[in-house]
């Protein structure tokens, strides 16, 4: 078979693990990976600035789902990684009338957790008996968790929870189109927690059968960061990448994909991927497509602010740091959204006597956030941390990291917007459309999304034949 060209638009961890798993399969394909700043990663990139060691976008990964592990593993990476301290994923906090309060992780500490009343503890309680439902409009999250477990535990933990990974509103966020899972487990189990007992029961079950301790999910990252994933995907298709070209336009020539940047340089391809945000991507098949752009371009994106911090720990007053950090739920729509304790979580993050911590400010309901400048940030997060976290005096080191459109939010409507996108790119044979704005937003998602995107690519290109 003669060689067959693919270009990959977007050099994030989508795009590129997407190169690397088409490589693997078919050295022999032409592949191009066209990034639009100087240099690949998107969102994921380490800084090392005085001492301290900064996560610019997400902090590490879950092993929850197999792919980034594996792709780990492929790399030559395994060695490197380095899990979430024991203390990290056991002890997480929530923000509850002005304190930090743990959230319970065993029965005995959910009896006796303040967090939620008598009342509120026994609606969680009753979701194991509750009738699952058996309508099929799309609900919220908040909706969702409301019904299943009593409006107390959906703005407390539910918010919580889409605040930590989304930052965006849970009565706004479809529960179908972020945490599939659930509503899966409420068709299959006839309930979430009925769902989560039966497949930790089946973990369980398949580690023992392999002679393996079975192990909670866990948080990874690398000693040196996830840096280290970046620049390892980058090394192995360094011929590949061509980065500073922002592709602006995709033309069908015959059989054929013409891309063009801004210039006058243009690639022509069998295949083209687009795994850039969907504001981009809508700018880019507009010319082909203009109501799969539309359709593209409705995908909505939340600001994020990371504020990175470095203190002595002396001058810390909270006593339990050993711990991922405390969220504070939107609905609250307070200056931070919550803090991730680096230090803690990861070691080597922070000098010797000093802590790291991220406040992650904006979010949905905090949109004005984005346009402070740096001295207004610094100044409502130190503010705040001395309420929380009881600091006295000033932090050591600050670094501020603005993503002004942050994470795609899967509102009520995404899925049939997904549907319908599908549809329509179905009349655009060699257009492949990936990233984190279709079916996940963390890391494993885009690199799940990867592995079965290269797989239909492949399928694609092999009907073309020789
Ligand atoms: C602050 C923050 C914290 C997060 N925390 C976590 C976490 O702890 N765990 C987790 O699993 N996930 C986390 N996430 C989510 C996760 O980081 C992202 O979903 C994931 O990295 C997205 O990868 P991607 O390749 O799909 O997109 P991106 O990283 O956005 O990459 C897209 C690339 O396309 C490029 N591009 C854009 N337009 C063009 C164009 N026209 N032409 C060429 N190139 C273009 C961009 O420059 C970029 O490099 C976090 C995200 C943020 C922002």
């Amino acid at each position: 078979m003669g060689s067959r060209s693919v270009v990959i638009v977007g050099g994030g961890v989508s795009g590129l693990s997407l190169a690397y798993r088409l490589h693997q399969a078919r050295p022999s394909l032409k592949l191009t990976v066209l990034e639009k700043n100087p240099k690949v990663g998107g969102n994921i990139g380490t800084l090392d600035r005085q001492g301290y060691r900064v996560e610019r976008g997400p902090n590490g990964f879950l092993d929850a789902k197999p792919y980034t592990l594996e792709l780990c593993a492929d790399l030559g990476l395994k060695p490197q990684l380095i899990a979430a301290s024991e203390g990290a994923r056991k002890n997480r906090y929530v923000l509850k009338d002005g304190k930090i309060q743990a959230l319970p992780n065993s029965l005995m500490s959910f009896i006796r957790s303040p967090l939620l009343s008598w009342r509120g503890k026994f609606s969680l309680l009753m979701e194991k008996y509750r009738k699952p439902r058996t309508g099929l409009e799309e609900e919220s999250i908040r909706d969702f968790a409301s019904r299943r477990a009593g409006r107390e535990v959906a703005d407390l933990l539910a918010d919580a929870l889409v605040t930590g990974i989304h930052a965006g509103d849970p009565a706004l966020l479809s529960v179908k189109a972020t945490f599939p899972r659930m509503v899966q487990f409420e068709k299959e189990y006839g309930s979430v927690m009925r769902g989560f007992t039966a497949v930790g029961r089946e973990k369980r079950k398949s580690a023992r059968a392999k002679g393996e301790q079975p192990q909670p999910q866990r948080m990874w990252s690398f000693q040196k960061g996830l840096q280290v994933l970046i620049d390892a995907l980058e090394s192995r298709l360094a011929s590949c990448i061509q980065t500073g070209v922002t592709v602006k336009r995709l033309e069908k020539q015959g059989n054929l994909w013409r891309v063009y940047g801004e210039g006058t340089d243009s690639w022509e391809a069998d295949a083209v991927v687009l795994t850039n945000p969907a504001y981009e991507q809508a700018i880019a098949v507009a010319d082909c497509d203009a109501e799969l752009a539309q359709l593209i371009s409705e995908i909505p994106y939340t600001p994020v602010v990371v504020v990175a911090l470095g203190f002595p720990q002396a001058a810390v007053g909270f006593q339990n740091l050993d711990g991922f950090g405390y969220i504070a739920p939107q609905n609250t729509k307070r200056d931070i959204l919550g803090v991730q304790w680096c230090s803690s979580i990861f070691p080597d993050r922070a000098p010797a006597g000093q802590v790291l911590w991220r406040a992650l400010c904006g979010g949905w309901n905090r949109q004005d956030i984005l346009n402070w400048d740096d001295e207004q940030l610094t100044r409502a997060v130190v503010r705040e941390l001395r309420e929380t976290m009881k600091i006295t005096g000033e932090p050591n080191f600050v670094e501020i990291i603005r993503w002004p459109k942050a994470i795609p939010q899967y509102h009520l409507g995404h899925l049939s917007r997904v549907e319908k996108i599908e549809q329509r790119q179905k009349a655009h044979k060699g257009l492949f459309l990936g990233g984190n704005s279709y079916s996940g937003v963390a890391i494993n998602d885009c690199t799940e999304n990867a592995c079965k995107l290269s797989q239909k690519i492949l399928n694609f290109l092999d009907e073309l034949g020789n």
